[in-house]
């Protein structure tokens, strides 16, 4: 589509012209600083009433301050590049994972649905583009891992930005769609990815919606949660 390509064209025209700036703390010269990155870097277990009983969930950081701009630069603001520092911090996340809790190094990656919409919004599902880079991260580093892709919004499903957590709940439930083409095989080992856990209503919906195709969620990795 024309618009989305000159969209992208302009915004990759931005991104070469503006001198690079730290997403967290707008440091000139580079695009997430050292000291910006240690709010990514830890891996915080997240409890959510709507996630009992389930896998364990985790995120790297509390969303504010340094971790919760980065994550909007990257989602809302069109920084793309900050795709590669946030799968390195993912994937060493979910290394940690697996050794606490003794998992096998192979995984599959299924980044948390986006709406449609949204996505055009953004010129792409913002947690695939994530997925697919932390997927080459750590298959480089000897870990398997590939991406399923397999779930999508529903088309009625409203943005969720200024619904409280009842209202969450609602507009999501049933709204998460596994596309059957796209699941990971068999037995997968498989990790659910997403940016923001605050009331977990899309995670949850997300678990359910996996359910019912008889994929097992093996953990919950998020970049950052709110305090509950
Ligand atoms: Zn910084």
């Amino acid at each position: 589509m024309r618009t989305t390509w000159l969209g992208a064209g302009f915004s990759g025209l931005v991104d070469l012209l503006m001198p690079l700036r730290c997403a967290g703390c707008d440091d000139v010269g580079t695009a997430w600083c050292r000291g910006c990155s240690r709010e990514l870097g830890g891996l915080r277990h997240v409890e959510r009433p709507l996630l009992e009983p389930g896998p364990p969930v985790y995120a790297l950081g509390r969303y504010r301050g340094a971790a919760r701009r980065a994550v909007l630069a990257y989602k809302e603001s069109g920084r793309r590049y900050l795709a590669e520092p946030l799968a390195g911090h993912l994937a060493v996340g979910l290394r940690a994972i697996t050794a606490e809790h003794q998992l096998d190094d192979d995984w599959w990656l299924v980044p948390a649905p986006s709406r449609a919409i949204a996505s055009r919004r953004r010129g792409g599902a913002h947690m695939s583009r994530i997925a697919h880079r932390m997927a080459a991260a750590l298959t480089a580093s000897g870990c398997r891992t590939a991406v399923a892709d397999c779930l999508i919004t529903a088309r009625r499903a409203a943005d969720s930005a200024g619904l409280d957590a009842a209202e969450r709940v609602r507009n999501l439930s049933g709204r998460v769609l596994v596309q059957t083409g796209r699941l990971p095989p068999p037995a997968a080992q498989v990790a659910l990815l997403d940016d923001v856990i605050t009331t977990a209503a899309t995670v949850a919906s997300a678990l359910a919606a996996l359910e019912t195709a008889n994929v097992r969620v093996a953990a919950v990795l998020s970049l950052t949660a709110t305090a509950n």
